[in-house]
């Protein structure tokens, strides 16, 4: 006998196959190995069984785009008599200042440090609760003034003050492509992304190792993994069907 929550259970456990799949043909196009790129999967689009449901169905890694969201999943994961893996959380989207220090023990990875004051605010509450956050800069590259994220000049200056934030520890870059973008333009600023990247490493190369490029959603994670994603986060393609 079959219930309906089995079939979602089994639907999220194909579109996770599925999607794994996808990122490992996209690998293989790159010449690439697959243990390269890391999945997130982005449970922003249900609520925590379902997120559960897909742990469940293998997915390591969960990312939210709200920390209210996020302290909810994981307080529900928390819950659950019967762990199975242990999920690891990133944020992926904005954190408010007066968030940080609820959201800082709940995610291995902090995808989007947008700003220098964020920066400092999450150093500091780093180190009162004991611990080096590691983070990903946001950095925006694209024409949209609507973005999130810093300028190119603005990373580089943070980068510059790392001995002064000593709660974390930078691995790297988190991009979005243009909205309106096509393929084409969405490689190239992924390019650009990682060639930034790349100048910073060698920059900095005494003090940094900036190895994490997060970039690549359910639309355009060919051409990130093409230009060096090492972390896609996708959503909407785990919850087709769902
Ligand atoms: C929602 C979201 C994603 C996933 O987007 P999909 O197109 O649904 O795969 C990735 N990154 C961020 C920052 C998001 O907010």
């Amino acid at each position: 006998m079959s219930s309906a929550s089995d079939h979602t259970a089994a639907l999220i456990r194909e579109n996770w196959l599925r999607v794994s799949e996808q990122v490992a043909q996209a690998c293989a196009d790159a010449g690439r190995p697959t243990a390269s790129v890391q999945i997130v999967g982005v449970s922003k689009y249900v609520g925590p069984e379902l997120a559960w449901q897909l742990s469940q169905a293998g997915c390591p890694l969960l990312g939210e785009n709200r920390p209210q969201a996020l302290w909810d999943k994981t307080e529900y994961f928390a819950s659950q008599a019967s762990p199975g893996q242990a999920a690891q959380w990133h944020l992926i989207g904005h954190l408010q200042r007066n968030k940080v220090k609820r959201t800082l023990p709940l995610i291995s990875l902090l995808h989007s440090l947008d700003s220098q004051r964020l920066a400092e605010a999450v150093s500091q509450e780093a180190v009162a609760q004991g611990r080096v956050l590691p983070a990903l800069l946001e950095v925006n590259v694209t024409q949209d003034k609507s973005k999130t994220g810093m300028d190119p000049g603005q990373v580089e200056r943070l980068l510059s003050s790392q001995q002064q934030l000593p709660g974390i520890e930078v691995r790297g870059l988190m991009a979005m492509s243009s909205l309106e973008g096509n393929e084409l333009t969405a490689r190239r600023e992924f390019e650009q992304v990682r060639e930034l990247r790349d100048g910073l490493q060698a920059r900095f190369s005494e003090s940094l190792r900036l190895s994490e490029l997060s970039m690549g959603m359910s639309g355009d994670f060919g051409p990130a993994i093409a230009a060096g994603a090492t972390l896609v986060r996708i959503g909407s393609r785990l919850w087709q069907g769902v």
